[in-house]
């Protein structure tokens, strides 16, 4: 059976080290990607709705946004910088193909990333290195670069890894370019280097349905809400799915609502496939780590734990 490539479809992390401009970011590329109405507010810290987070100043849940870019969508997904989480980055990192490493002008390459960063090498997702904030006085891009080569040296980067592509960009001013003699006046080439050097997310779309629960939601209407990509097949809404446990354990469930995403939305849609980052609603007891698969064929994706303990780096 052959391979179907979505090319419709990116999906991707952000790794950035906190204040590198990761918020920001995201809003440029939300706001320019067209789907804001001139009217419609961008609230300034979109990514970071979480009282707790906000607090802690680190980034513990996951959320989704997803950018249009000339026809293609690029699901962002969130990942915690933080090495506390490792069971999370790693179940984050699978659902993506490609990762940006985000990384401040002036601080370079810090201490906290360096475990995501290794997961993502790991796990041999090809980083795209964003150098933010080249508009501070103090930026000191050549160095910056230097330290983020011997980094991925350090953990081990393979080739491929090695020559990532590297795009200068100030977040704040909704601007990026590839070397930094450019004029640049928009976020275009960030864009089109992520379409041009992330994988489109592929496998078999004719084989039964294969979705591994990444991160739970709740709302109050419709309950706890499932959120993950759909690793193989298809979705629809209404259809009967089997829900694969940790233990073993099989049970069946309904799919109510099915949504993908669209800028800092949902939208409801009737079926969505493989490659896809969906959210499900109506398994009122559906748990991160399980599989939402076909009735006929319920068969699990691997589970990575969630409260796996990791080393805090110091
Ligand atoms: P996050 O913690 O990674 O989400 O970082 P934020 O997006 O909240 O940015 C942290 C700080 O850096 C804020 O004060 C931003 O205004 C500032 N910042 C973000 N991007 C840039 C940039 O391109 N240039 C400059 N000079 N400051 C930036």
């Amino acid at each position: 059976m052959d391979r179907f490539v979505r090319d419709d479809i990116r999906n991707i992390a952000i790794i950035a080290h906190v204040d590198h401009g990761k918020t920001t970011l995201v809003d440029g590329m939300l706001k320019q990607s067209g789907i804001f109405r001139s009217n419609e507010k961008v609230d300034e810290r979109v990514m970071d709705s979480n009282d707790l987070e906000r607090e802690r100043g680190i980034t513990i849940l996951s959320k989704n946004t997803a950018v249009m870019y000339e026809g293609k969508k690029i699901n962002i997904v969130d990942t915690p910088g933080h090495a506390d989480f490792g069971g999370e980055v790693e179940r984050v990192l699978k659902m993506v193909d490609g990762v940006l490493l985000l990384i401040d002008a002036f601080e370079g390459p810090m201490p906290q990333t360096r475990f995501v960063l290794k997961k993502a090498l790991e796990l041999k997702l090809k980083p795209v290195v964003v150098i933010n904030k080249i508009d501070r006085p103090d930026q000191r891009v050549n160095e910056v670069l230097d330290e983020v080569l011997e980094l991925f040296i350090e953990l081990g980067a393979d080739d491929e890894q090695l020559e990532f592509p590297t795009v200068y960009c100030s977040a704040k001013e909704g601007i990026a370019k590839l070397d930094m003699e450019e004029e640049s006046e928009d976020l275009k080439p960030l864009f089109e280097t992520i379409i041009n050097h992330v994988p489109a997310p592929s496998g078999y779309m004719d084989e039964p349905l294969q979705m591994l629960v990444t991160t739970i939601d709740s709302n109050e209407y419709v309950g706890r809400i499932a959120i993950g990509k759909i690793a193989r097949g298809r979705i629809k809404k209404n259809q009967q799915v089997a829900i694969c446990g940790r233990e073993g354990d099989v049970r069946t469930a309904k799919v109510v609502t099915l949504y993908t995403f669209n800028g800092l939305k949902r939208e409801e849609v009737l079926e969505a496939s493989l490659g896809d980052i969906v959210a499900v609603s109506g398994i009122p007891d559906i748990n991160i780590g399980e599989t939402i698969a076909d009735p006929q064929n319920p068969e699990a994706i691997p589970f990575v734990s969630i409260d796996e303990p990791t080393i805090s780096m110091t």
